[in-house]
């Protein structure tokens, strides 16, 4: 299958690569759930429409410099009615702010940089897979080459929990971000031919206001970790897609709520902490 721009989240793309946001969605400990991730890859199951994802694609289209587009294609960015007719949604407005903070910042554009929305596709741990890199330079005269990724958070620090671990962990951890920069390194590498990964950055704009930003970048450690950890996990992750293991319910997300049925009558002590 051809991956173009137009059919790259489409479903029968889902369904012949694995991605690193899919494979995720299959794993508990990235809040995923075999259950929810089938049921989108069978098309009865959609995650509600999301504001968080809407300012994530304003702020793409910037970095693609196909924000004029996206705003004729999305009119219900805009008031339709009242004093404010015509002017963005407050939302909206503060996505401009996000995009002037980075426009402002000469190293976020050096790093933005480069081929904007490049797809890729190579065969890893025995099956096909899909990324887009936002930005993809990789010649940059005589240092090692880049890609970045951008993106938006609700704000750069806080600490969450890890239930597996039992320890806290910052949220490119907690994201599983190390996780998609390896993928994507490693995916690149394979495209390429080359022999060593570029190296990942990402930048991170926040929703704070004003909006904080950051650039990060990964180094070929946490890349070797990440894809070790991918291994560790991609063989189960096969065998469900597949169809060869029934997928395993978590009973905690909104597909698992959606779809509970009651087997047995818990004890009060069971309800679990987390
Ligand atoms: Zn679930």
């Amino acid at each position: 299958m051809k991956l173009t721009k137009s059919n790259y989240f489409s479903q029968e793309a889902n369904r012949h690569y694995m991605s690193n946001s899919q494979f995720k969605s299959f794993l508990p400990s990235y809040g995923g759930c075999e259950a929810q991730a089938m049921a989108k890859i069978n098309g009865e199951y959609e995650d509600p429409p999301n504001k968080a994802f809407e300012v994530g694609h304003y702020v793409h289209a910037w970095n693609e410099g196909t924000l004029d587009d996206f705003k004729a294609n999305n009119p219900n960015l805009y008031a339709s009615t009242g004093k404010t007719a015509g002017q963005p949604k407050t939302e909206f407005k503060h996505c401009n702010k996000m995009i002037e903070i980075l426009e402002s910042d000469p190293l976020v554009l050096k790093a933005l940089a480069g081929r904007k929305e490049v797809i890729m596709t190579a065969e890893l741990f025995g099956i096909p897979w899909k990324v887009m890199l936002d930005s993809y330079q990789p010649i940059l005269g005589e240092d090692t080459g880049i890609f970045a990724d951008l993106k938006t958070s609700k704000e750069m620090g806080g600490k969450f929990w890890n239930t597996e671990m039992g320890v806290y962990e910052n949220f490119i951890h907690h994201y599983g971000y190390t996780i998609q920069m390896a993928l994507y390194a490693e995916v690149e590498r394979l495209v390429s031919g080359r022999e060593n990964w570029l190296l990942p950055h990402m930048v991170i704009v926040t929703k704070q206001d004003p909006p904080d930003h950051e650039i990060i970048y990964f180094d070929y450690d946490v890349i070797e970790q990440s894809l070790h950890i991918v291994g560790k996990h991609i063989e189960r992750v096969k065998a469900v897609k597949s169809g060869m293991v029934e997928p395993t319910r978590c009973d905690k997300c909104a597909y698992c709520r959606g779809t509970k049925k009651i087997k047995k009558i818990k004890h009060f002590s069971e309800l679990s902490l987390y």
